[in-house]
């Protein structure tokens, strides 16, 4: 598994940043948002170092299914499966990408803005 001192991702996955993490399995890690942009705001990671969704590959298949299980099973714990949430990921500088490992935002528990 890749592992890179200079992401700060990889170092909370890897329990290097003493995050509490809300899931966790051998493959994806999810924890809270430093500055949650909702009431509920996690960010569901692998891992596994992966810039963003646009380095995601054939491969990586059974992972991103993970990903997305993993924040359905955390949404419907927080209850935001009844009330809705967004699930959304950014890649590169119009999306505003900030951190260059791949998650997903797990928004929800109020209403949520518009997009774009
Ligand atoms: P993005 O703009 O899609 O790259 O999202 C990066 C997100 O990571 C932002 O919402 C930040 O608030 C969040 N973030 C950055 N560093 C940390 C950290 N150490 N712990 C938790 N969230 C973080
Ligand atoms: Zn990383």
């Amino acid at each position: 598994m890749s592992h890179s001192q200079d992401c700060i991702f990889c170092r909370i996955a890897a329990g290097e940043m003493d995050t509490t993490f809300v899931y966790e399995s051998e493959a994806v890690v999810a924890f809270e948002d430093l500055a949650p942009q909702a009431e509920t705001h996690v960010l569901v990671i692998p891992r596994q170092h992966i810039p963003s969704v646009d380095a995601v590959a054939h491969d990586h298949q059974s992972l991103l299914s993970e990903l997305v299980a993993a924040a359905t099973h955390i949404a419907r714990d927080r209850g935001v499966d009844r009330t809705g949430y967004r699930l959304l990921t950014n890649h590169g500088q119009d999306a505003g990408q900030t951190v260059f490992h791949l998650h997903f935002h797990l928004l929800g528990g109020n209403a949520l803005g518009p997009l774009g």
